[in-house]
């Protein structure tokens, strides 16, 4: 029997644009119903939530600041009352302001680790409710492989995405009794708006880096998510699983 999600509803947040859109649409064509947020590219959503819609599902694209913990309540009250129920949560909205440490600002540091890891709060811990009553549910949390290995220049971004793995294990260890798994997926150097800002010094040292020898695109984050999302991985939890073309090995 092939994978399907056909039942499923399924939050994506940051799902305007990069890996967050290409996990939404993966997620549609596997039968699921999908909700994005987004913080300021709201007809790009808006695009996103119509090619949803035209695979058949059901979408909606709302405006939601990932930092702000009572819109994290709206988003996730407004599909359980219209959809009944959720069943996956993607953490995937983030940002990036890279500094070497001497020169980074208070700012960049507390901007970087409230959207990328406070986030991540807001929005598994007001899923647990919907997804206990519901006997189960699965939490994909995406962080990156310089969580894993460190990054010069990434010292804020780096935290906060180690923090993201940290913050998972406990989260699969409080909840595995209900029946809702939490996970991470750590992707490599993936071509997205992103990474479109690294000079070209940069992006050849990363592809020189990954053992595969190529950047990897969002389809491929997403096909790990669209396992992660369904019963096909229901025995694990607490794991992270790296999409990097081997380069944090
Ligand atoms: P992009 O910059 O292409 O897209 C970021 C998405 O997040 C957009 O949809 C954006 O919405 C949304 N977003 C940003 N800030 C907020 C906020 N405060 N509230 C709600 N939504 C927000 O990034 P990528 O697709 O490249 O990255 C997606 C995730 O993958 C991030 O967590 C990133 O750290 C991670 N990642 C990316 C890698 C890469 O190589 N690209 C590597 C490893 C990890 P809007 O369009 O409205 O701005």
């Amino acid at each position: 029997m092939g994978l399907s999600l056909e039942g499923k509803t399924c939050l994506v947040t940051g799902g305007s644009r990069g890996i967050g859109k290409a996990i939404a649409l993966k997620l549609a064509e596997f039968g699921a119903d999908v909700a994005i947020t987004y913080a300021r590219s709201a007809n790009a959503a808006n695009e996103v939530k119509a090619e949803i819609e035209a695979k058949g599902r059901n979408a909606k694209a709302i405006q939601a600041d990932a930092v702000d913990f009572a819109e994290a309540e709206k988003v996730i009250n407004e599909i359980v009352s219209d959809w009944g129920k959720l069943d996956v949560l993607v953490n995937n909205a983030g940002i990036t302001k890279d500094n070497l440490i001497l020169r980074m600002s208070e700012d960049q540091w507390d901007d970087v680790i409230t959207t990328n890891l406070k986030s991540i709060f807001n929005y598994s811990k007001v899923a647990a409710r919907p997804m206990m009553k519901n006997r189960g549910g699965s939490i994909i949390n995406i962080s990156s492989v310089v969580g894993i290995s460190g990054n010069a220049g990434q010292s804020n971004y780096s935290a906060s995405k180690a923090g993201i793995i940290g913050f998972t294990k406990s989260y699969a260890k409080e909840l595995a009794s209900r029946n809702i798994r939490a996970n991470v997926i750590a992707p490599g150097y993936i071509t997205t708006d992103m990474t479109d800002a690294l000079d070209e010094k940069v992006l050849e040292g990363i592809k020189e880096a990954t053992p595969l020898g190529r950047a990897g695109n969002a389809d491929e984050i997403a096909d790990a998510v669209v396992f992660l999302s369904s019963d096909m991985s229901s025995y694990i939890t607490g794991e992270t699983i790296r999409v990097d073309g081997g380069m944090a090995m």
